[in-house]
C-alpha cells in the first residue's frame, strides 16, 4: 500500500493495473501523469488542497466511539470514521477537490465525471462550482431513477447531468460514456474518475487523495484510546477508494486485520451480487487489468446491489493485489444484512449511514460480539444515508409484503 505496494512505473500492482486504453488516450494520460507527479510534490498545491479540505469540506472528520451499540453487542469497541460528515455527505469530495485543483492547474476549463449513486457526481459538481469550472456528469438512466435527489443536487450546483441509456444503464455504462467524451474533448477537459479504478495514474492518484482518512483516524484513535492501531479495520469496497484511504495507514502494521466488504446482493449466482472475489476472473475493464465479474464468454456480467455505489463488476487493481497477498480479507454482506445494519445504526446511535457503508457496519456487527471488550474495530462510515431513504423504504415495503404473502 501507499508507496510500498506500488504501482511500478508502468502502473502495475503485481499483475494488476496498467493502461489498457485506445491510442488516443495515451497522450492525455501521459499529460495527466506528469501534471499529478509535479503537483503532489509542490508545497503550494498541497497547501491549497489542505486549506480547502479544512475550511470548505470540514476536515478533520470526527472519529466517534459507538458506545451504546458496542455495549449492546457485548464485545469489541466500535469506532466510526465519520466521512458521512464531510461536505456533500461522503468521502468522495477528498478526491474531487484534489482532481479539480489539478484540472485548474493544467489549464482545463471543463471537468467531466461518471456517477453511480450520484455521490461522486455531486462531489465533482461541487468542486467545479467552487473553482469555476464547467461540469458534465454521466449517469445511467437506471441510477438516475434510483437516486433522483442527487440528480437535482447536481443540476442545482450548475452541472449538466447527461443520461446514459446504453447497456444496463448503470455505472459501468456511465464510465464508457465519460471516456468517450474525454477522448473527443481532451484539450480543454479533465476526466475526474471517482474511484481507484481506470488506467494509471488514476488508481494511485485517487488513493493518495483519500490517504487523509486513515492518517486522521490513527491520530484520533490514539487520542481517544491511547492506541494508534485498531485490531480490525473494516470498509465497504465498490471500486475501493474509501477502503484504500483507510487501509493504507496500516500498510506497515500486519497486526491490524484489514477487512473489505463487497456487495453480496440477493444470492451467489452471477448477476445477483457485485462480489468480485466470488466468481470474478482476471480481465480488463475501463483501462485496467483486475478481477472482473464476467460470463464464460468473457462478457461483462450484470451486477446487483441494493447500494448503487457498490454495484460495479470490477475492483481497483491495488485491492486485487492485496487480496492475492492475503493482506486484505474479503467478505460480503447481503442486501438484507446491509439494510438491517442501516436500521441498527439509525436506532442504536442516531446515525443514518449510506447503504454502501452499511455493508461495512454489517460485518462489524457480526464480528464485535466474538471479540473481547478491550478490542478495537475501526469502521469507515463512508457516507450518509439521506440519498437512500427511498431505497430503504422500498426494500422494507417489499420484504414486508413478501412476509405477509408467505403467512397467507
Ligand atoms: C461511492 C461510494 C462508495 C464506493 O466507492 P469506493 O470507491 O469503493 O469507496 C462507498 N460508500 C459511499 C458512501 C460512496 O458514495
Amino acid at each position: 500500500m501507499a508507496d510500498k505496494a506500488g504501482p511500478d512505473k508502468d502502473g502495475y500492482f503485481g499483475e494488476y493495473g496498467g493502461q489498457y486504453v485506445p491510442e488516443t488516450l495515451m497522450a492525455p494520460l501521459a499529460e495527466l501523469t506528469r501534471a499529478y507527479d509535479k503537483a503532489r510534490k509542490r508545497r503550494a498545491f498541497q497547501r491549497e488542497l489542505q486549506t480547502l479540505l479544512a475550511d470548505y469540506a470540514g476536515r478533520p472528520t470526527p472519529l466517534y466511539h459507538a458506545k451504546r451499540l458496542s455495549a449492546e453487542l457485548g464485545g469489541a469497541q466500535i469506532y466510526l470514521k465519520r466521512e458521512d460528515l464531510l461536505h456533500t455527505g461522503a468521502h468522495k469530495l477528498n478526491n474531487a477537490l484534489g482532481q479539480a485543483l489539478l484540472a485548474r492547474g493544467m489549464g482545463k476549463a471543463r471537468v467531466i465525471a461518471e456517477t453511480g449513486a450520484g455521490q461522486h457526481g455531486v462531489a465533482t459538481a461541487t468542486a467545479a462550482a467552487l473553482l469555476g469550472l464547467e461540469c458534465t456528469v454521466y449517469m445511467g438512466e437506471e441510477d438516475m431513477r434510483r437516486q433522483r435527489p442527487n440528480v437535482h443536487r447536481m443540476r442545482l450546483l450548475g452541472a449538466e447531468v447527461a443520461a446514459v441509456d446504453s447497456g444496463s444503464r448503470t455505472l459501468k455504462d456511465a464510465i464508457n460514456e465519460a471516456l468517450r467524451d474525454w477522448v473527443t474533448h481532451v484539450r480543454h477537459t479533465h476526466y475526474i474518475l471517482g474511484s481507484v479504478l481506470g488506467p494509471e495514474p488514476y488508481p494511485r492518484m485517487v488513493r493518495d487523495f483519500h490517504l487523509v482518512i486513515g492518517q486522521e483516524a490513527t491520530r484520533q484513535l490514539k487520542r481517544l484510546t491511547g492506541r494508534r492501531w485498531p485490531d480490525l479495520a473494516i470498509a465497504c469496497v465498490g471500486g475501493g477508494s474509501n477502503a484504500l484511504g483507510l487501509f493504507s495507514a496500516f500498510s506497515a502494521r500486519p497486526e491490524v486485520r484489514l477487512i473489505g466488504v463487497e456487495a453480496g446482493g440477493t444470492g451467489t449466482g452471477l448477476g445477483q451480487h457485485a462480489a468480485r472475489f466470488q466468481g470474478g476472473r482476471l480481465g480488463v475493464l475501463h483501462g485496467t487489468r483486475t478481477y472482473v465479474l464476467q460470463d464464460d464468454e468473457g462478457q461483462i456480467a450484470t451486477t446487483h446491489s441494493v447500494s448503487a455505489g457498490l454495484d460495479y463488476p470490477a475492483i481497483g487493481p491495488e485491492l486485487a493485489l492485496l487480496h492475492d497477498l492475503g493482506r486484505v480479507e474479503y467478505t460480503t454482506a447481503s442486501d438484507a444484512e446491509a439494510v438491517a445494519a442501516f436500521h441498527t445504526l439509525a436506532r442504536g446511535e442516531g446515525i443514518l449511514p449510506a447503504l454502501e457503508s452499511a455493508h461495512a457496519l454489517a460485518e462489524a456487527f457480526r464480528r464485535a460480539p466474538n471479540l473481547a471488550p478491550d478490542r478495537l474495530i475501526l469502521v469507515n462510515l463512508s457516507g450518509r444515508g439521506d440519498k437512500d431513504l427511498e431505497s430503504v423504504r422500498e426494500y422494507d415495503l417489499a420484504t414486508a409484503t413478501a412476509a405477509e404473502a408467505e403467512e397467507e
